[in-house]
């Protein structure tokens, strides 16, 4: 078991976030192989507008601005590093602190798989989805520290 803990940033950024998906987090933390902090929770319209400009984000229907989504970015040395390797350890983290909670979550790394109850690896999950839209001709556009409640069941 880690020693690491949510920051005063990251707890500050998952206020608003719905409950569940802040059980997932500090469990996550606790199951961790890999730092994290929360890098965003709750979103304003504006920061979302500014993000979609910017090429960060595609959508202004974004399940942050409603707090259903966290982006959890690995933490190294003292710094945040949007790293494959690392933010595969978090979303294993992840994926198991959602299993215990019975939380289904969506992940940005492959976005059309239930992530909670998916069994491949991470890695596996986000080849698996490149290829898909790779197949079906269109862009794949992944995001690895990115999780959210699905909108089917959280709307
Ligand atoms: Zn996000």
């Amino acid at each position: 078991m880690s020693e690491f803990k949510l920051g005063t940033r990251s707890l500050s950024e998952l206020k608003g976030v719905h409950p569940d998906l802040v059980a997932v987090v500090k469990r996550a933390i606790v199951l961790t192989v890999q730092d994290f902090s929360v890098h965003d929770g709750i979103r304003t319209l504006a920061e979302q507008q500014r993000l979609v400009a910017c090429g960060a984000s595609q959508t202004l229907d974004s399940r942050h601005i409603t707090g259903h989504a966290v982006d959890l970015v690995p933490y190294i040395n003292g710094k945040l590093r949007w790293e494959w390797p690392p933010i595969y350890r978090i979303a294993d983290a992840v994926r198991m602190a959602a299993r215990e909670n019975g939380t289904p979550l969506r992940w940005g790394g492959a976005w059309d798989v239930d992530f909670t109850d998916s069994t491949s690896s991470p890695e596996d999950l986000v080849s698996g989805y490149v290829g898909r839209r790779r197949k079906a001709g269109l862009r794949a556009f992944i995001d690895g520290p990115h999780f959210e409640l699905p909108r089917a069941l959280y709307p």
